[in-house]
């Protein structure tokens, strides 16, 4: 009877089912409940999938794109581009991707887009050239015997860089004029290992090393190898190596590198070593047999350290990886980015915390507009009616780099107690309070990361005369306001700051009159006028500029 009763039931449900699947339109209704599952299933299955291929593709074409508007898609002034350029920084390495050299792949993600430049063809096509000579040149080479026992048949010459007391950013400047006179005088650039960029940046040229062994006879160099003053008070008899000394306490016949003629005689030397703490660039454009070159090179001029820097300066994958960490942890998602870099020249004490600085500080970047000002009678932040943006898309966050802790911590208590008169946020951030130089190697990765991080603002304000600054405008291809808090600055008349005439650093100590009995044609001469002006924050200097 049961059963029966279970039959009946069964047949009575596939009865209705076949009424329901017969009557008109019920085929509809099969589709429809296809349609839904087969919808459902998408989103949950397959939909991501198809979206992390699209954007890992996307970041993969990114990842080896010269092209600089797609570069510009993964913008990090946008938080789209903040996670686009987390993504392939993290990803890059636990997928494989590794590379010897992050930063030489991933840095023009983090330039503000109008800095993010190619590299001009011209120099681009010396560079490679410049790379296969390298590579000639240095193959199967013992360098240690090659300088101790030069071979009279070999067709290459040298160029030896070591560092020399001075701060990384003066270190800095004087390695990229070495290069760059390398590269004008055909010589295999080789580095010091011993000093601490080697620690700091990516093996620059690719198919060779420019690094020398750790046994390769320095102490000769010191000795034994004449300087160019010894070279002209003694003769260039036999002369196998000089020693050229380019730092600002350089004498008379030292200076004679800046002549035509002893350019000329410098061409028979098989190894000159480089000894300086100055940027000597804007110097070579006044040389008649560099002149045209270097003008084909770098079509604008304010220009030459940016793309020289780019390219020699590129951080290690270790300090890329603190760099990319700072910046997206404390930087990248605010609205605008201001780089402070604060150093008193000119004054006993370079770290020392002086109140009128801070003040003309302060009225740098409100005056400019680089900072808001406060409301310091309205303690009800006017912030609060603006209620369609997100606190990060009206947040300015300041790195402020600096010996010296106290300016970073007046500027955050100034923000931190009172609002902004425009209803904006400020976040101020340091990484370092090193109070004084001693050049350790550990201040060193901490001063390149600061000059890495502040070149990724959108605006900066450096100190004068600083060679830190230098750098990171240069690295950030941005165009500084260059603060007036020089010695004795609050007698001088100036306005708290100026906006630089270049990005290009300054060559404080140019000493224009080596060889005065030189004659320039007139177009090089015109050139000069227009192109070479006395630096802003050092009048006997001299710098690049590209506009009249
Ligand atoms: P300049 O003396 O201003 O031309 O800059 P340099 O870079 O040549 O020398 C200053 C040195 O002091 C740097 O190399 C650092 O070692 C240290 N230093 C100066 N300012 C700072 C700073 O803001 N941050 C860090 N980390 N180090 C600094």
């Amino acid at each position: 009877m049961v059963v029966t009763h279970v039959e009946s039931q069964i047949y009575s449900c596939n009865k209705k089912l076949k009424m329901w699947l017969y009557q008109p339109l019920a085929l509809w209704k099969v589709v429809v409940l296809l349609l839904l599952v087969f919808v459902l299933l998408g989103y949950t299955l397959f939909l991501p999938e198809f979206c992390r291929e699209q954007k890992g593709w996307m970041l993969f074409t990114n990842y080896f794109a010269q092209n600089e508007n797609e570069t510009q898609k993964l913008t990090l002034s946008d938080p789209q581009g903040t996670h686009a350029a987390f993504d392939e920084h993290y990803t890059s390495t636990e997928m494989g991707r590794s590379s010897n050299c992050l930063s030489r792949q991933e840095h023009s993600l983090f330039h503000k887009a109008s800095a993010r430049l190619g590299m001009p063809a011209e120099l681009s096509f010396a560079l490679a050239k410049y790379e296969e000579m390298h590579k000639r040149c240095s193959q199967d080479k013992n360098w240690t015997h090659a300088f101790s026992n030069p071979d009279p048949a070999d067709t290459c010459d040298y160029l030896l860089y070591t560092e020399g007391p001075a701060g990384l950013g003066n270190r800095l400047l004087s390695l990229a004029s070495a290069f760059l006179f390398a590269v004008l005088t055909n010589r295999v650039i080789l580095v010091d290992r011993s000093g601490d960029i080697p620690e700091l940046v990516c093996e620059p040229l690719s198919g060779s090393s420019w690094l020398l062994p750790a046994d390769f006879p320095f102490e000769k160099l010191d000795h034994s190898v004449p300087k160019l003053r010894e070279a002209y008070k003694e003769g260039w008899n036999d002369t196998k190596v000089i020693y050229l000394y380019l730092r600002e306490d350089q004498n008379g016949d030292d200076r004679q590198f800046f002549c035509t003629a002893t350019q000329q005689k410098l061409e028979s030397i098989k190894w000159l070593a480089w000894n300086s703490n100055q940027y000597y660039i804007p110097r070579f454009f006044t040389l008649a047999p560099f002149w045209q070159q270097l003008v084909q090179l770098f079509p604008d001029v304010s220009l030459v350290f940016t793309h020289l820097s780019r390219y020699l300066f590129l951080p290690n994958n270790s300090i890329w990886d603190r760099i990319v960490r700072i910046h997206l942890s404390y930087f990248s998602s605010a609205q605008k980015r201001l780089g402070l870099q604060v150093r008193l020249h000119s004054r006993g004490d370079l770290s020392e915390f002086y109140p009128p600085a801070y003040t003309q500080i302060m009225n740098c970047l409100i005056n400019n507009e680089l900072l808001p000002n406060v409301s310091t009678t309205n303690s009800m932040a006017p912030s609060f009616n603006h209620k369609q943006q997100k606190p990060t898309e009206r947040t300015t966050s300041v790195l402020v780099a600096s010996l010296q802790f106290k300016y970073y911590e007046e500027i955050r208590i100034l923000y931190m107690n009172n609002p902004a008169q425009d209803g904006k946020f400020v976040q101020v951030h340091s990484l370092s309070h090193e109070g004084r130089e001693w050049h350790s190697l550990d201040q060193d990765i901490k001063a390149f990361i600061e000059m890495w991080l502040l070149s990724f603002s959108d605006e900066i304000a450096t100190s004068s005369w600083s060679t830190f600054g230098y750098v990171a405008q240069g690295l950030g291809a941005i165009t500084p306001h260059l603060l007036n808090i020089r010695g004795d600055f609050e007698k001088n008349g100036l306005p708290s700051c100026v906006v630089g005439q270049s990005i290009d650093p300054c060559n404080h100590f140019p000493f224009m009159n080596s060889c005065e009995s030189e004659s320039l044609s007139s177009e090089h001469s015109q050139w000069i006028q227009q192109h070479i002006k006395p630096c802003q924050d050092e009048g006997n200097g001299l710098q690049l500029v590209q506009s009249a």
